[in-house]
């Protein structure tokens, strides 16, 4: 989840490694205004295209050229649309939509083309490589409105239903999708840089037992204690994701040995504070495993995580609320 290079956003801030509100579903803003990028290469008509969309109030940067276009798509992420023309495409064939729509276009800015008639073929190619939409000249301010909240519907619409894809709903923290899809490409930087990565599976102790004595919803709310500790301690760049019911996994790039055992020792150590509840405050006490990949192992994503999960089990075994270094 780098930040590109080529001005196509990540989905989410880049701070949000770990606990992040769940979106609702429900609440798609179609309201508020948005910061839109027009790159326009009419003299009139940018800045009367600018007039008409500040008059409904978003905020708009006419940007010169295209290399202006760029600079603002990496300098300023709240930017939700773009509208261009086909003017600037280079005899190469790049420009706008060719760099920013290829080849993901849910995870790309929408982009509005402003065409003529006769530019519908090339537009198509346009198009498939991720414009959101197009408008041919001549077009009226309404017309022009109504495909810009379209577009900006759609794409609010989807980060929104990405957020929620990639998170898990009870504690804010990325779902075991997200990490079954990192921990792969984290091991494959690990052996490009030749840095090591720490893992630890973290399974709360006796967990069933709240349940059982105090409900389900005192159950919830220790799980999101535990979310919440987790995030405290972690670094940016840390990947920390809820495995399964009581059970969470931390990614650690760069950690070795000694970085994942007193990240390890510090989680559990945050979980021996009583949580308060609705029922009162109680203690539940976390069993770690950690394992270090060395970046040049020869260890599959499932072979790594199954030697955090080992130790843990190994935690448990010796007695709870410890953390169990794997063997390499
Ligand atoms: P151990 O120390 O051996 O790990 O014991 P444990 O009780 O934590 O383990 P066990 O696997 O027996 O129980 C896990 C419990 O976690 C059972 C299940 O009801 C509970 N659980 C799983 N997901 C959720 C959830 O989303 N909310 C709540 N409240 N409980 C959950
Ligand atoms: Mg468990
Ligand atoms: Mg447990």
């Amino acid at each position: 989840m780098d930040r590109p290079s080529n001005g196509r956003r990540p989905q989410e801030p880049l701070s949000s490694h770990c606990w992040l509100e769940v979106p609702d579903l429900t609440a798609v803003d179609y309201q508020s205004p948005a910061h839109i990028l027009l790159l326009i290469s009419d003299p009139k008509e940018g800045p009367r295209l600018s007039r008409v969309l500040s008059g409904q109030g978003h905020r708009v940067t006419l940007a010169a050229d295209w290399d202006h276009a760029l600079s603002q798509l990496n300098d300023a992420p709240e930017l939700e649309l773009m509208i261009t023309d086909l003017a600037d495409r280079d005899e190469h064939g790049g420009g706008p939509v060719h760099d920013l729509g290829t080849p993901h276009i849910l995870s790309s800015l929408p982009v509005i083309v402003l065409c003529r008639e006769q530019d519908l073929t090339p537009l198509m190619n346009q198009w498939a490589n991720g414009a959101a939409d197009f408008l041919s000249r001549p077009y009226g301010d309404t017309e022009l409105l109504v495909r810009v909240r379209r577009a900006l519907i759609q794409s609010r619409t989807m980060h929104l239903y990405l957020r929620a894809a990639h998170r898990d709903p009870l504690t804010g923290l990325y779902n075991k999708r997200v990490f079954a899809e990192m921990l792969p490409r984290e091991m494959s930087r690990s052996v490009r840089h030749g840095t090591p990565l720490g893992l630890i599976f973290a399974d709360l102790d006796k967990f069933k037992n709240v349940n059982d004595t105090l409900g389900h919803i005192i159950g919830d709310q220790v799980l999101q204690a535990f979310a919440r500790r987790l995030c405290l301690w972690v670094r940016e760049g840390d990947i920390v994701a809820r495995y399964g019911g009581e059970e969470f996994v931390v990614l650690a790039p760069g950690a070795g040995v000694e970085g994942i055992s007193v990240l390890a020792e510090r989680i559990r150590q945050a979980m021996e504070r009583p949580i308060s509840t609705r029922r009162g405050s109680l203690t539940v006490t976390v069993s770690q495993g950690a394992a270090v990949f060395r970046g040049k192992q020869s260890l599959s994503p499932d072979g790594f995580l199954n030697r955090a999960d080992q130790a843990q089990y190994l935690a448990k075994d010796l007695g709870r609320n410890r953390v169990v270094l794997a063997e390499e």
